[in-house]
């Protein structure tokens, strides 16, 4: 994690011990994991697009929970078949 601010490096709190700044949750590329600044306009991990790279990162995100969502609908199914033999 580094300052977005004045970039001190391998910051581990909620704010920059050396500005005092906020250390939000930087979003990373969707791609290759690399942290984007708000300032960078492509990836330096993989030279994307932010906008394809921060995208992509979303729909990654919206993929899982999608997939967990699913998971859950699964075990309930499973719980209540069980409940249904169980009887
Ligand atoms: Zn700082
Ligand atoms: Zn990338």
């Amino acid at each position: 994690m580094y300052c977005p601010r004045c970039r001190v490096e391998k910051l581990n709190g909620r704010f920059c011990s050396a500005c005092g700044v906020k250390l939000d949750k930087i979003p990373t590329c969707g791609y290759c994991g690399t942290e984007i600044w708000s300032t960078a306009k492509y990836c330096s991990g993989c030279g994307k697009k932010k906008e394809d790279a921060l995208d992509k990162a979303t729909s990654n995100e919206s993929i899982l929970k999608e997939a967990a969502r699913q998971e859950e609908v699964a075990k309930k199914k499973k719980g209540f078949l069980k409940r249904l033999l169980g009887m």
